[in-house]
């Protein structure tokens, strides 16, 4: 499979290039959409555009007899996920083909996702003769926000026919995994993560006189350090948990007690059980404290992404089929990150598995973390991605 790959990584390469220089964030990807569902078209796979906004979904039809069929016996279907959008991050690796979008870039890897799914598509493509089952291709927008899987699946991106497998990939550092290396982990991966917004009401007065007035400055500072004590002193020290309060601010001079405060933050946990708790444990922290030194607290919780949870089975099977493509020494355990994932979705509904490749390459200078104006991929990788996505689904359907 490593060989039929590199047979076309000019052309997953040249998608990589096209993409990565027409960077377009949030849920308005129409350019890179566009380039996608014409790809698929030519591959003569069925495309669906428009899916959940600017989501494109190809399904691959397998002529060959089924392998093993699904619980109404019918042919088995897997399905691929790539992410399409950029970041507002202004391009500094001075490649010719940089980001031509001033102020957006591809700094996550995406433009990559979507070249390696491209490449399995057009592997697969060539094979339908014998594929023994159907191959779905999601493309989604608004990974990095606010979201584009959800209103895919909401849209039946997981419908007609429903895969009873979901796979998808990762490129950069952010999983520990080195170069050229494929990591995996049955279980949670990434974490939740939701966020709040807490506005404290006091009185606004003299600096030099704050008796007659209420500090909201210093009820917030107590509210930031009590908030603190949700993970240290009420969560099961085993489970990993994050609140951060990142945003604060008041105040307009040195001699002047505000009116009020505002206070933003995130949340982050890997176990979905702890999102009520959290979000109930802010709430009453923040107004009792708010009430106890007479100001008033108001708090708004909005929950994000869930945790992405990898199935076990199906992270065993995929890695098998990855280290069929790279060998069982390049296979290694992913580590856990608190970052978030919008795969998450697809893995709440549909056993599955996200895994990283490792693209950073020290030998050649790419060193940058995801996100950064540097960040860069090895695109020696690619080929690799694309070979463990169809060898993924030639051992899911009966290869
Ligand atoms: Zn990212
Ligand atoms: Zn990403």
């Amino acid at each position: 499979m490593r060989e039929a790959a590199k047979t076309i990584e000019n052309q997953i390469i040249a998608w990589r290039r096209e993409i990565h220089r027409h960077p377009e964030i949030g849920l308005e990807t129409t350019r890179t959409a566009a380039l996608v569902s014409s790809a698929l078209k030519e591959m003569g796979i069925e495309v669906r555009e428009g899916v959940g906004g600017h989501g494109v979904v190809g399904l691959l039809r397998g002529e060959g007899s089924p392998g093993q069929e699904d619980s109404g016996g019918r042919a088995r279907t897997i399905a691929l996920r790539a992410d399409m959008d950029a970041l507002p991050v202004q391009e500094e690796t001075g490649h010719p083909y940089a980001s031509e979008v001033p102020g957006l870039m591809h700094a996550c890897g995406h433009d990559g996702h979507v070249a390696m799914l491209l490449g399995a598509a057009k592997i697969l493509s060539g094979m339908r003769n014998s594929l023994k089952g159907n191959v779905k291709f999601i493309f989604q927008p608004g990974e990095e926000g606010p979201g584009g899987a959800r209103p895919m699946i909401d849209d039946r991106a997981l419908e007609d026919p429903r895969p009873q497998a979901i796979v998808g990939a990762h490129l950069g550092s952010l999983w520990n995994v080195a170069h050229g290396k494929v990591g995996f982990r049955a279980g949670p991966l990434m974490a939740a993560t939701d966020r709040f917004d807490v506005l404290v009401q006091g009185m606004g007065g003299h600096g030099a006189a704050p008796h007659t007035s209420v500090d909201p400055v210093v009820v917030a500072s107590h509210i930031v350090v009590a908030l603190q004590t949700i993970v240290s002193r009420e969560i099961n020290p085993t489970e990993p948990a994050v609140v951060t309060v990142g945003v604060i601010e008041a105040g307009s001079a040195n001699n002047i007690i505000p009116d009020k405060c505002v206070m933003k933050g995130t949340v982050r946990y890997m176990n979905k059980d702890l999102g009520p708790f959290v979000s109930r444990r802010i709430k009453e922290i923040a107004e009792s404290m708010a009430s106890g030194m007479r100001a008033e607290a108001t708090v708004q919780y909005h929950f994000g992404y869930p945790p992405l949870v990898n199935d076990a089975e199906i992270t065993e099977r995929v890695k098998m089929s990855a280290a069929k493509v790279v060998g069982a020494e390049n296979i290694v355990v992913a580590g856990q990150t608190m970052g978030a994932e919008d795969m998450s979705y697809y893995l709440d509904k549909v056993p599955g598995t996200f895994f990283a490749i490792g693209s950073s390459s020290e030998a050649k200078g790419i060193v940058y973390p995801n996100h950064h104006p540097k960040f860069d991929i090895d695109e020696d990788v690619l080929h690799l991605g694309s070979a463990i996505f169809v060898q993924a689904c030639l051992d899911f359907l009966g290869g």
